[in-house]
């Protein structure tokens, strides 16, 4: 076989990227730190490219109530990885940054979660997108509010600036 020039094995396999939203928390040590370490990481990942950050928002924490207030973000990206490699690429950060897995929604160094991965809709043992109750939390919904407020979720009519406004308790920018 002759040997294929550069161009043609490059393009050999290529997957369009897709843009996904990723949610970012953290209320353990220096959660602005966290926060910008975990965008720093995920930009270096080859298959990912962060294209726009939100404002850090300080937030209550929901479910497990006894630990500190969260600092929140979501960041626009585009990735050629399919969900589960981004999921793993995520966790692998979490590790990276020293999440230890202990009391459920309990305290973090970060958080990391795929909230949407263009318009897929996915139901898998490990996996669920778009990020299970996103439409009802402030902490998710007021950062990328602020990053898309045009944006819709799959399925869903009205904007996601209308269902950040709807939310009983803003959430203040920090
Ligand atoms: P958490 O404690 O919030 O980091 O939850 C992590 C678990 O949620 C992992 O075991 C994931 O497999 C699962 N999970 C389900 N859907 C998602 C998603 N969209 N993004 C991140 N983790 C998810």
């Amino acid at each position: 076989m002759p040997p294929k020039d550069k161009e043609t094995v490059s393009g050999q396999g290529c997957k369009p990227p897709v843009t996904v939203y990723l949610g970012l928390g953290s209320n353990m040590g220096d959660s602005r730190a966290n926060l910008q370490r975990a965008v720093a990481l995920l930009d270096l990942h080859p298959e990912i490219k962060v294209e726009r950050v939100s404002p850090f928002l300080e937030t209550a924490p929901v479910g497990y109530l006894e630990q500190p207030h969260f600092l929140n973000g979501v960041l626009q990206a585009t990735t050629t990885l399919s969900p589960q490699a981004l999921l793993a690429a995520a966790q692998s950060i979490e590790n990276r940054l020293g999440r230890k897995r202990t009391v459920r929604w309990g305290p973090r160094t970060i958080d990391i979660d795929i909230l949407l991965y263009g318009d897929l809709v996915l139901k898998s043992a490990d996996l669920t997108i778009p990020h299970p109750r996103m439409q009802e939390r402030a902490f998710v919904l007021q950062p990328l509010a602020l990053l898309a407020p045009e944006l819709r979720l799959p399925g869903c009519l009205e904007t996601v600036g209308a269902l950040a406004q709807k939310l009983a308790h803003p959430a203040a920018e920090k």
